[in-house]
C-alpha cells in the first residue's frame, strides 16, 4: 500500500520526506478516546451475520505514511486548523448543521473529504481510489471537488467515540467499483462521503437523517425509514451508511 509518491501532491518521495498522517488527528483523538477503549475496525459481510473483525487498535496508531511533510504540515494542518472550532461544536451538539453558511459547509466538506481518503487509503479492499481529486483539494483547498458527496447528520443516540464503515459499491454486471461509499462518526456526529471511482451523474437517496453538505446545490431523494433498535456501535454504522445510497444514471466514459 505504500505509494512512491505523496498523495497530496504527486511529488516523489525521493524528493520528499514521507510523514506520519493520523488518520483521525491527534486533537480529535484525544477528545473522542476514551479509556480501555480500543478501535475496531470491522468488515460487513453481506452473507454473515456477524460483522468480521479485521483488527483492534487504538486511534493513536492508526496512521498512514502515503503523505509528504509539506502537505502534512501545510495545507492538510491548515485545513484542520480551520474546521477544528465548527467541528467541536457541531459533534457536541452545540451547533446545528442546518445553520452552516456556504463557506462553514465548504470548509467542513473538504475536511470531511479529506478524512474519508485517509480512512479509504487505510483499507487494504479499496484499491481504485481517485487521488487526483484528493491532490485538487490539496491545491486548493477552498475549491472542494464537486464530484464528491458529502452528507451529514447530527445524532443523540451515537456513542461517544469513533466510529467507521465502508461497504463497496460495485457496478452490476461489470464487477467494476463505483463508488468508495464511506461512512464515520465522530461522537455525535456523522458523515457519508461518496467518492466517485468514475465520473457519472448520481442520484443520491438516503433517509430524513442526512442532511445535504457537498456540493452546496445537491439535491437529495429523501425516504423514510424505520430505524431498528441496534446496541451494537458497528451495526449502528453499517446501517447509517446503508441509509444513503448513490445510484449511476448514465456514465461519462
Ligand atoms: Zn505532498
Amino acid at each position: 500500500m505504500a505509494n512512491s509518491d505523496c498523495v497530496g501532491c504527486g511529488k516523489p518521495f525521493t524528493e520528499v520526506a514521507r510523514s506520519r498522517e493520523h488518520i483521525l488527528p491527534e486533537w480529535l483523538a484525544i477528545e473522542v478516546e476514551q479509556p480501555d477503549l480500543s478501535l475496531n475496525q470491522y468488515r460487513h459481510n453481506e452473507d454473515k451475520v456477524e460483522d468480521e473483525l479485521l483488527r483492534s487498535h487504538d486511534l493513536g496508531s492508526f496512521v498512514i505514511k502515503n503523505v509528504c511533510g509539506d502537505c502534512n504540515n501545510g495545507w492538510m494542518s491548515r485545513l484542520e486548523g480551520r474546521a477544528k472550532p465548527m467541528l467541536l461544536e457541531l459533534m457536541n451538539m452545540r451547533a446545528s448543521l442546518l445553520q452552516l453558511s456556504g463557506d462553514q459547509r465548504t470548509t467542513l466538506s473538504a475536511w470531511a473529504i479529506k478524512t474519508a481518503f485517509m480512512i479509504a487509503s487505510a483499507q487494504q479492499s479499496i484499491t481504485d481510489i481517485p487521488w487526483h481529486l484528493f491532490r485538487q483539494l490539496g491545491e486548493e483547498p477552498e475549491r472542494v471537488p464537486r464530484e464528491c458527496i458529502v452528507l451529514a447528520a447530527q445524532l443523540q443516540f451515537l456513542p461517544k467515540g469513533f466510529l467507521y464503515a465502508c461497504p463497496t459499491d460495485i457496478l452490476p454486471g461489470s464487477g467494476r467499483p463505483t463508488q468508495i461509499r464511506l461512512g464515520f462518526s465522530i461522537d455525535h456526529l456523522h458523515f457519508v462521503v461518496v467518492i466517485p471511482q468514475f465520473l457519472a451523474e448520481r442520484v443520491v437517496r438516503t433517509s430524513g437523517v442526512h442532511v445535504p453538505i457537498w456540493p452546496l446545490d445537491m439535491e437529495i431523494r429523501v425516504v423514510y425509514e424505520n430505524f431498528p433498535t441496534l446496541t451494537s456501535p458497528a451495526d449502528l454504522i453499517n446501517f447509517l451508511v446503508g441509509l444513503v445510497s448513490a445510484g449511476i444514471v448514465s456514465s461519462r466514459e
